[in-house]
């Protein structure tokens, strides 16, 4: 996106774009394998994307000691409070601990299938800002929503759900992903995105302030990947992708002589620059 003016540099984020792969799924083998070509994946603008890796909890150390220095390392939910008697939950704590940086919070599948609410997600997003966690927090709407009009109105809510919970948005990155396009093949075309993302904008510059609703990065989910991640990656409120199924995928290379397979991946972070 170039909704920035000039003199971005003063802001606190150094990054411009930025692209995050999450390995939604797979076994240790698959996650190597990835992580190894993720690594070998030639970035052309390294400088101007931030690159975060989001593995299930049990490979995340697996993958902060394999992955490149120059990319991060992510997980993909956490508690909403203070670790302690919450068998099967990992606090914030926890991935402080483990020098874990992000956290992506209120997925929609978390959201639909573990009847995550806009307020709980909101507590969950304050929380780990609290322990210095950087978050992507994820908005989005379902079909039905969408066809009765309502997308502004339940990206808002959520958003506001957030908004009331904390202070500070430097750590905090929104993912609009609308549901239907999660994981369908079904992905939102450019002026779909670009017109929520620009209402979420709003909706900061309006509830928040100008400067966070500036300053905050906001990413597109929902069947990003090599193809149509270019012309997504051009709206000037698309501030980077949440890519799911594509971060998995590899395509053939070009050069028959070094015949290596290259991560798609790496193909949409250079899509953005
Ligand atoms: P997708 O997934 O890229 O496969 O649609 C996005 C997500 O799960 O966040």
């Amino acid at each position: 996106g170039t909704h920035r003016p000039e003199g971005r540099a003063s802001l606190t984020w150094r990054i411009d774009e930025w692209l995050l792969a999450c390995v939604a799924n797979g076994t240790g083998e698959e996650v190597t394998k990835l992580v190894t070509t993720l690594n070998d994946g030639k970035v052309t603008s390294p400088d101007a994307v931030e690159v975060v890796v989001s593995p299930p909890f049990v490979f995340l150390p697996l993958v902060k000691s394999s992955l490149r220095s120059d990319f991060h390392v992510a997980a993909q939910n956490c508690w909403v409070k203070k670790g302690g008697a919450y068998t099967g939950e990992i606090s914030a704590e926890m991935l402080v601990n483990l020098d874990i940086p992000w956290v992506i919070l209120g997925h929609s599948e978390r959201r639909a299938l573990l009847s995550e609410s806009n307020e709980f997600v909101g507590d969950k997003v304050a929380y780990a800002v609290s322990k210095g966690l950087k978050v992507i927090a994820c908005v989005g709407e379902t079909l039905e929503q969408r066809e009765s009009g309502a997308t502004t109105e339940v990206v808002s809510a959520q958003t506001k759900a957030i908004a009331e919970r904390i202070s500070d948005w430097t750590n905090v990155v929104v993912a609009y992903e609308p549901v239907w396009a999660i994981g369908t093949g079904k992905v939102a075309t450019p002026a779909q995105a670009q017109e929520v993302h620009s209402e979420l904008r709003k909706w900061l510059q309006k509830n928040v302030s100008a400067e966070v609703a500036e300053s905050t990065r906001i990413i597109y989910g929902g069947s990003v990947n090599g193809a149509n991640s270019k012309e997504l990656a051009a709206q000037p409120d698309v501030d980077g992708f949440l890519v799911g199924g594509a971060s998995l995928k590899t395509r053939p290379c070009d050069d028959l002589v070094n015949s290596v397979d290259l991560p798609e991946f790496v193909d949409i972070i250079n899509a953005a620059t």
